[in-house]
């Protein structure tokens, strides 16, 4: 086999002792993905777990000063921890950046029907996925039911000890030589993701009894009518937690790896260092999957706005502090890498493919074709990371997410050098990225918030 360079594999690193620490790390990762399966999930178990460690509100602190740890909340899906360091702003920023939203199925905003004494709920998918992957499989409902009076309920069915689950049906393999003559993009297509959820009808109703049973239901435990369904986000996801993978547990196979893998070791890596010299920034997005789009996504202006408010609570705000902050910062924009899979070796280069134990992944550009829709980080700053990474004894690979012209992605790093910024492509490598269980190495993840770690204190 042939990897980047002569460099080796980061399990040879460790001893007993620290391989114990690396794996209650990855334990404390693999509980965060199960529990938290949606961007909002994600958001408010960070913004908990932040306000334990003393960061506070943006909006409900009046003077900032360095050494101040806060977090800024946009609308439950995005969030930026910021550590205040004790140069100004305007000499820049040091950011971790990661998205917390994941491909699924989204409930339609008018999903219940009922066929041949099955109700069902109708999706539409979310993000890049193999449709015939989602099938067959127990899956949960996440999210929220906002109703008129601004009540907001809650929902998490199918993950709690005990619930039932709900599931999408599948032609039986018998039956199935029409289909398996298709091709792959259209043997399952986006219309029939529909996800069944009952089959027991309403005693004493002649038509819809199933469908009305299953709202009587929805109206018993969220308190819900059948029009609530157009101010819902619910998410069809896969039911479970995640779990060891490999008679060694050297994995974690689970959902919504993409990109939780990089949030989370993000967020633990601005909370384990201190005494910033400039800012740090742990910056969490919504909307990835769809081109950052939105008020919670990459695109949207809420980070300047957070920025702004530092400076003018920092009593130093004006354009050019702004732009200077902006400008002057590094960034690692963080997202998953894929991973070499001796299943599939042929549409990889293995010469700059990501491999499972050579830690964390720098693509220096991502995009398609022509690398387009990329952003293509300066080599000048990429020796600058190689010489902190090298100095910390990280392990850290360079990789291109597939052979030239096998296909391509894109992230949100070329968002953030519109700003001017020196941003490049970071994560850790992912096999079968956007199917429903994602599988990463425990010392990638162990190698990435240790890559973050002394990106934040020696950039
Ligand atoms: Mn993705
Ligand atoms: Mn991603």
């Amino acid at each position: 086999m042939s990897y980047s360079f002569d460099d080796k594999n980061a399990w040879l690193k460790y001893d007993n002792r620290s391989k114990k620490k690396l794996m209650d790390f990855c334990e404390g990762y693999r509980k965060f993905i199960s529990e938290n399966k949606t961007e909002r999930e994600c958001a408010s178990a960070l913004i908990k777990e932040a306000t334990a460690k003393g960061f506070k509100d943006i909006t409900t602190v009046k003077k900032i000063k360095a050494g101040d740890k806060l977090y800024y909340n946009k609308m439950g899906k995005a969030l930026a921890l910021f550590v205040i360091g004790k140069e100004p702003l305007r000499n820049g920023m040091k950011i971790l950046g990661a998205h917390i939203d994941s491909p699924r199925l989204d409930v339609k905003q008018n999903p219940l029907y009922e066929d041949n004494e099955f109700a069902l709920l109708d999706t539409h998918y979310y993000g890049g996925i193999k449709k015939y992957q989602w099938v067959t499989l127990p899956m949960a409902i996440h999210g929220v039911i906002c109703k008129k009076d601004g009540s907001v309920i809650n929902v998490n069915f199918g993950d709690n000890p005990g619930d039932p689950v709900v599931c999408i049906s599948d032609i039986l393999i018998h039956l199935g030589s029409d289909q398996l003559a298709k091709k792959g993009s259209v043997v399952v297509e986006g219309e029939d993701l529909n996800v069944t959820v009952g089959s027991m009808p309403l005693k004493k109703e002649e038509k819809e009894a199933v469908k009305k049973n299953v709202l009587a239901i929805l109206a018993k435990k969220y308190g819900m009518e059948e029009k609530d369904f157009m101010s819902c986000e619910l998410e069809v996801v896969p039911a479970g937690d995640a779990r060891d993978l490999g008679f060694d547990s050297s994995m974690i196979i689970g959902y919504g790896q993409d990109d939780r893998v990089c949030a989370y070791t993000s967020a633990q890596a601005i909370f384990d260092v201190s005494n910033a010299d400039r800012t740090y920034v742990c910056l969490l997005v919504d909307k990835e999957e769809i081109g950052s789009v939105g008020a919670t996504g990459m695109h949207s202006r809420f980070f300047e706005d957070a920025v702004c408010e530092i400076l003018t609570k920092s009593g130093s705000y004006s354009e050019l502090d702004l732009r200077l902050a902006m400008s002057n910062s590094h960034m690692l924009s963080s997202d998953v890498s894929a991973a070499f899979d001796p299943n599939y070796p042929s549409v990889f280069e293995k010469k700059n493919a990501a491999f499972f134990g050579y830690g964390c992944v720098f693509n220096k550009f991502t995009g398609a074709r022509g690398k387009s829709g990329s952003n293509d980080a300066n080599p000048e700053y990429i020796a600058k990371i190689r010489k902190i990474l090298d100095e910390g004894n990280v392990s850290y690979q360079t990789a291109e997410l597939g052979k030239v012209d096998a296909g391509g992605g894109g992230t949100i790093a070329y968002i953030m050098g519109n700003y001017g910024m020196n941003v490049i492509d970071s994560g850790v490598a992912v096999l079968n990225m956007h199917a429903p269980w994602e599988i990463t190495s425990k010392v990638d993840i162990y190698e990435a918030y240790n890559t973050y770690k002394v990106f934040l204190q020696n950039i």
